[in-house]
C-alpha cells in the first residue's frame, strides 16, 4: 500500500502539472484533503506530510477527530450537508463551511459564530447539474443569494462549491464548471476568491476551468467503505 506522505506528494504534483498546462499561476489551486470517514492516524499522516486544510462531512464524526487533534494546527472546513438544528456547532468549531445551500442557513452561521472568533468562511452551494437530489442553488438565485449573505455580520463569502453529477469524459467535466465561473466572474465581487470544485475524479478539468480549491479524499486516504 501506497503510504499517505507518497499520495499527498503525488497529489500536490498533479495539481501543479494541471496548473501548467491550464497556464495557471503556481499555488493557485490548494489542496483540501477531505478525510470523512477516516480516522484521526490517517490525518496525523498526511499533516505530518505538510497537509493543514481538512475537510468533513459529517459533523458528530469530525468534532470527535476534532477533540482528538486538538494539539494540530488543523483548519477545518465542513463540506457536508447542513441540517437547521447543526448550525451552531458548526459555527462554533469550523473556520469555513462549504455547503452552505440556502439563505435560512447562512442566516443561523451568521448569528450563531461565536463572538471571539474570526467572520466564518463561507462558500455557496450550487447545483450546477440540476439534479433533484444535489441541494444548492440555482445559478439564476445565486446574484441574490450573494446580496443577502453579504449583509451577515460574521460571515465572510468567499466564493462557491460544487458537486458535479459525475461525469468521466474529460469535456463533460469541464461544462458545468465552465458555466458557473462564468456566472461567478460575471458577478464581478473580489471577495469572492474560492471556487471550491474537483474531486479525485475530475481535479484536472476543475482546474482548467478555474478551480482554487480541491477537494480530495479517494485518492489521498483510499476508498471509503462507507
Ligand atoms: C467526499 C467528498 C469529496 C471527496 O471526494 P473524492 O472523490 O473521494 O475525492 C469532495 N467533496 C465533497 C462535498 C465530498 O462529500
Amino acid at each position: 500500500m501506497t503510504s499517505i506522505a507518497i499520495k499527498l506528494s503525488k497529489i500536490n504534483a498533479d495539481i501543479r502539472d494541471a496548473e501548467i498546462d491550464a497556464q495557471r499561476k503556481l499555488s493557485s489551486v490548494q489542496l483540501l484533503a477531505v478525510s470523512k470517514t477516516k480516522p484521526a492516524d490517517d490525518i496525523i499522516k498526511a499533516y505530518r506530510a505538510g497537509q493543514r486544510q481538512f475537510g468533513e462531512s459529517y459533523l458528530q464524526e469530525a468534532l470527535l477527530k476534532q477533540q482528538e487533534l486538538s494539539c494540530y494546527q488543523i483548519c477545518w472546513h465542513f463540506i457536508g450537508p447542513i441540517q437547521s438544528n447543526k448550525t451552531r456547532q458548526i459555527a462554533a468549531h469550523f473556520s469555513w463551511v462549504h455547503s452552505v445551500d440556502r439563505i435560512k442557513i447562512a442566516k443561523r452561521l451568521s448569528e450563531q459564530r461565536p463572538c471571539n472568533l474570526p467572520p466564518l468562511n463561507i462558500c455557496l452551494q450550487v447545483n450546477i447539474s440540476n439534479e433533484q437530489s444535489k441541494s444548492g442553488f440555482q445559478l439564476e438565485e445565486l446574484a441574490d443569494a450573494v446580496e443577502q449573505v453579504s449583509r451577515l455580520a460574521n460571515l465572510k463569502l468567499r466564493g462557491v462549491m460544487a458537486i458535479p453529477q459525475p461525469a468521466t469524459d474529460f469535456e463533460q467535466q469541464c461544462k458545468p464548471y465552465h458555466r458557473l465561473y462564468q456566472a461567478v466572474t460575471a458577478l464581478n465581487i473580489p471577495e469572492m476568491d474560492t471556487f471550491s470544485f474537483g474531486m479525485t475524479g475530475d481535479l484536472k478539468a476543475a482546474i482548467a476551468e478555474g478551480t482554487t480549491m480541491v477537494r480530495i479524499g479517494t485518492a489521498l486516504f483510499g476508498r471509503r467503505l462507507v
